[in-house]
């Protein structure tokens, strides 16, 4: 039986200022965003130290920057600053007393103006917490997916921007997560409109080969905080990462490869269409960068303590 939602409920939820309780955070069906796409978003995790009553929100700061760029570039004015959109992210956690969560911003053109021009349409702004487990599976974590190339193309450069976390571009993602579903995989991976290996339907795509790292460029791609957390880790740990253009078959004959995104954190890949990624499981790299995410994003660390916003529930 199919779930009727995934979403576990909390009580409440940030809206333009106020905690609302959750049921009431809703929206005009004629709100602009509703219709044409044109809100940005985030997603955060908020992560519980074990044997401690504290957690960590992971480079909120980062995050809340990034929302900025993307209203930039959607040219939306975001009424509150990088600051108070973090105070509201701790303030509704702490509200909902939940000590690990998935966090969700997001900047939508409500209620107004029903023309394609949003000019006039107001900007608000929700914050909402749930708590999530693994996205792609707590098993995926361990024993890697399988994963096919999509039929779908990911935006040329200049059709959308994919430096912006726009809901617009995730018509995209849903169409090639979809038909890669009905295949029976569990992952996209899609290639750019050059034919390059690009990114997935929500997360960032590396591959490793003789134990040097390769990602593609940020040409096509959304800048991934996950992404940049692990090419710094890796370099750390001494590793040659490599940021360049790459085709499938590249993938095909790669030791490892693996997926990064804040919902699938570092998921390994253990298939690209039907063909065995090295030894049909999480390698040795990808297992080494997994043990060290997870660390950082616990505190464990103190290299990678400034990205970690403290909260005490
Ligand atoms: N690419 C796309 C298309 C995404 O939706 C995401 C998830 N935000 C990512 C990459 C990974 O980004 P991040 O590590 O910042 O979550």
């Amino acid at each position: 039986m199919v779930p009727l939602s995934d979403i576990t409920e909390v009580d409440y939820i940030w809206k333009n200022g106020e905690l609302v309780p959750w049921a009431e955070a809703t929206t005009h069906v004629l709100s602009h965003s509703l219709h044409y796409g044109s809100g940005v978003f985030e997603g955060i995790r908020c992560y519980k130290v074990p044997d401690e009553d504290k957690s960590y929100v992971f480079r909120l700061r980062d995050h809340m920057e990034r929302l900025h760029r993307s209203c930039k570039i959607a040219q939306i004015e975001l009424p509150y600053s990088v600051d108070e959109l973090m105070d509201a992210t701790l303030e509704v956690i702490r509200a909902n007393r939940l000590p690990a969560c998935y966090i969700r911003p997001l900047v939508y053109r409500g209620y107004g103006v029903m023309g394609v021009d949003p000019t006039g349409a107001p900007v608000d702004v929700v914050i909402a917490v749930w708590p999530w487990g693994a996205y792609l599976g707590a098993e995926a974590l361990e024993k890697g997916i399988r994963i096919k190339t999509s039929s779908f193309a990911r935006m040329h450069v200049n059709t959308l921007m994919s430096k912006a976390k726009a809901a617009g571009n995730y018509v995209n993602s849903v169409l090639a997560k979809m038909e890669v579903k009905q295949d029976g995989y569990d992952e996209a991976l899609m290639l750019d409109t050059n034919g390059y290996v690009c990114e997935a339907t929500g997360e960032n795509f590396f591959i490793v080969r003789n134990g040097v790292i390769k990602t593609p460029p940020l040409t096509a791609i959304l800048d991934g905080i996950t992404r940049d957390s692990i090419i710094k880790i890796a370099r750390d740990l001494g590793y040659t990462v490599e940021e360049q253009l790459f085709t499938r078959d590249e993938v095909y004959y790669a030791d490892e490869a693996f997926f990064s995104g804040t919902a699938a954190e570092l998921t390994p890949i253990r298939e690209l269409d039907n063909r065995t990624i090295g030894e049909g499981h999480a390698g040795p790299v990808t297992k080494a960068l997994q043990a060290a995410y997870f660390k950082a994003i616990k505190g464990q660390d103190p290299r990678y303590g400034h990205w970690l916003t403290n909260y005490k529930f």
